[in-house]
């Protein structure tokens, strides 16, 4: 409909555009050997046509790192494009919300008639009412009815409204279970890339504010396709589970690990130098590399997993994208330096560890 109101010129350059995005979608899944299909032209779609600035950031750090894999393209189509399923929730608790309030607000607007009603009673008590026996008599009968009928009432609305006040408790918990579950990532159960990406903006923030120190750490499990590919996926899953327990075990009380894509992981560690944290990272790094797994179905012995560290420290009121981007490009120096490795931002290289 919105097309037929507009004017031929703009409709054209408007088809123009569309093919430029088009376009440019084909190339880039070309320049990045990335099978053309509809998730995937989707999201090169949308990051030519510049609409969702969250996407086109996911997919410029994508770029930095050089290569885009199947499993970004994966979990960029999952984040952007899928609906989530806790506004589902969400939206049926608020339904069943204002159910109840309506009906409070329906027995109050009943209640209110009766009041009316007693009070249109108490005005015919009037002087003449008085004087005259059987006039008095009927009215006193009908007071007192209606006196028993919004006793009555009172007491049905006390009923009701205890109710709806239990209603409206337990969504109250629904929606906190509906809140965490949002926040929480199911595998691992730490904290999800949601969650991490709001306490990132709080813990800038803070930081810039109080001038304290701020630290991350990604890390990113090496050679994590093959385990999958060797073990299958639920020993993967198992493989992740116990990383996540690694690394969050390591951490002090004020630190927050969460879970940050498929098999990368991200701390914040406020109040923490980046020389703390590379020490930090160091000591992770050790406890992941040194544990055994065994597959427990078949006693077999995984053989050691590894993970490769970028750290980096915030510099007072930059973008909360270029604080990521420095500790992302640290991960994959130590990636592109052998894995199994710590490394800090570009002026501190000389801090490398392992
Ligand atoms: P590198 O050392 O360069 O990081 O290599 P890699 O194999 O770890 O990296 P790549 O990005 O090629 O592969 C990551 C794999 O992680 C691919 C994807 O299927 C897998 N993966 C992502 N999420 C999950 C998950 O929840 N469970 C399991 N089992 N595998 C996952
Ligand atoms: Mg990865
Ligand atoms: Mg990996």
């Amino acid at each position: 409909m919105a097309l037929a109101l507009q004017s031929p010129t703009t409709r054209a350059q408007r088809l123009l555009q569309i093919t430029a995005h088009a376009r440019a979608a084909i190339a880039s899944l070309q320049e990045h050997g990335l099978p053309p299909s509809p998730p995937n032209y989707n999201i090169w779609y949308e990051f030519h046509a510049g609409q969702k600035p969250g996407l086109s950031h996911a997919l410029e750090l994508a770029q930095a790192r050089g290569r885009i894999s199947d499993s970004v393209m994966e979990e960029l189509s999952a984040r952007f494009f899928q609906p989530q399923a806790e506004f589902g929730a969400l939206s049926n608790a608020l339904s069943r919300i204002s159910g109840t309030l309506r009906e409070a607000l329906g027995i109050m607007a009943e209640h209110g008639a009766d009041a009316v009603a007693f009070g249109d009673s108490l005005n015919e008590l009037s002087a003449e009412a008085l004087r005259n026996p059987e006039r008095l008599q009927s009215v006193l009968a009908r007071l007192v009815d209606e006196a028993r009928e919004m006793t009555r009432r009172t007491h049905e609305m006390g009923r009701k409204i205890a109710h709806s006040a239990q209603q409206i408790e337990s969504l109250r918990g629904e929606l906190e279970d509906t809140r965490r579950e949002a926040n929480t990532d199911a595998l691992t159960g730490l904290p999800n890339r949601r969650a991490f990406d709001a306490q990132l903006r709080a813990l800038t923030a803070q930081a810039t504010e109080s001038d304290q120190p701020l630290a991350m750490i990604l890390l990113d499990i090496d050679h994590f396709k093959s385990i999958n590919d060797r073990w299958g996926h639920p020993v993967g899953d198992a493989v992740l589970r116990r990383t996540a327990i690694t690394v969050a075990s390591l951490l002090r009380e004020r630190d927050l690990a969460a879970r940050f894509g498929g098999e990368e992981f991200a701390v914040l560690l406020p109040g923490t130098l980046a020389g703390q944290a590379m020490q930090i990272a160091e000591r992770t790094r050790l406890a992941v590399s040194t544990q055994t797994l065994t597959v427990r179905t078949t006693g077999d012995q995984l053989g050691n997993i590894t993970a490769s560290f970028g750290v980096a420290a915030y510099r007072g009121g930059e973008p909360v994208a270029a604080f990521l981007k420095r500790a992302d490009q640290a991960m994959y120096r130590a990636k592109e330096g052998g894995r199994n490795r710590v490394c800090g931002e570009e002026q501190l290289r000389a801090q490398r560890w392992a």
